[in-house]
């Protein structure tokens, strides 16, 4: 472990232009659930079509009972030394920015500044009418007050969560990520399973490939390093490392 580590940390100061792309798992020691591990929102639901537009729109019930819950949930967590490990590595200039699947602002609160949030976010909601955006917690009101679906106050069209949901387009900044990718050298992938479209064709735009992920994925074998590790450690193990190394 420890020489890998060692390998890592070189491979990250020896590229010209790095990003992160994360998953869930990399907010699972944050306390909020994945979709597919053992202990992930999949055991009790199906969490993809709960957050589908589709139910959203045809059955905001099952929508504002199942796939709603997983986003509330999010507001009150705090970031870990994974996410802690990532800004470390911004701030050194050593990492560019992160492309990430989640959408519970843990990157941002944990100090990350240049990120691509392509599964959207939970900052704040529109309506599917007039396009008009309210903070999440005027959702978070009306859905407490049983106002199902919660309506704009603007022309009363139905409001949506700022997430990417099965159905939807992806949004710009998936787009932007592409392309960052298109010069980047080295992606470190944190914490995602990489069976999600189109995230998962990402790591083919580099050269090197680290994946740090508690179970394999379908990458690893392209991947110059693999840690089938948990990701708070192992992110903090390199940051240790590359500040060793560069006498930091
Ligand atoms: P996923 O659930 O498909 O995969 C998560 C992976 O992380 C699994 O392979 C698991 O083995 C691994 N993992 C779990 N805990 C880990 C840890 N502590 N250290 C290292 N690895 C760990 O998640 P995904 O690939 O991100 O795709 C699922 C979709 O669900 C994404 O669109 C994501 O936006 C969304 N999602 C987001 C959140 C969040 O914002 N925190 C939570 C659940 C799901």
């Amino acid at each position: 472990y420890n020489e890998k580590i060692e390998v890592a940390a070189k491979l990250i100061i020896s590229s010209k232009k790095s990003f992160a792309l994360t998953g869930a798992g990399i907010s699972t020691e944050s306390g909020i659930p994945d979709f597919r591990s053992e202990t992930g929102y999949y055991q009790k639901m199906d969490p993809i079509s709960a957050l589908s537009r589709d139910v959203l729109l045809k059955n905001p019930k099952r929508f504002y009972s199942e796939g709603y819950k997983i986003l509330e949930d999010l507001n009150d967590k705090r970031p870990n030394m994974g996410h802690i490990a990532l800004a470390e590595l911004e701030r050194l200039k050593l990492l560019s920015g992160v492309i990430t699947q989640n959408i519970d602002n843990l990157h941002a609160k944990a100090g990350s500044e240049r990120m691509y949030e392509v599964h959207g976010e939970t900052r704040g909601i529109h309506c599917i009418n007039c396009g008009k955006s309210y903070d999440f917690s005027v959702m978070k009101a009306k859905v407490e007050k049983n106002e199902i679906p919660p309506k704009c106050d603007n022309c009363g069209g139905t409001l949506r969560p700022n997430v990417v949901m099965f159905g939807d387009m992806m949004p710009d900044d998936f787009q932007r990520a592409v392309m960052e990718l298109e010069t980047t050298e080295l992606l470190i992938v944190v914490g995602s399973s990489l069976t999600v479209s189109p995230v998962n064709f990402l790591p083919r735009y580099v050269d090197r490939l680290i994946i740090i992920n508690s179970t394999p994925t379908p990458e690893d074998r392209n991947a110059d390093l693999v840690f089938h590790e948990q990701a708070g450690d192992t992110l903090k193990d390199i940051v240790t490392e590359v500040k060793n190394i560069n006498g930091i």
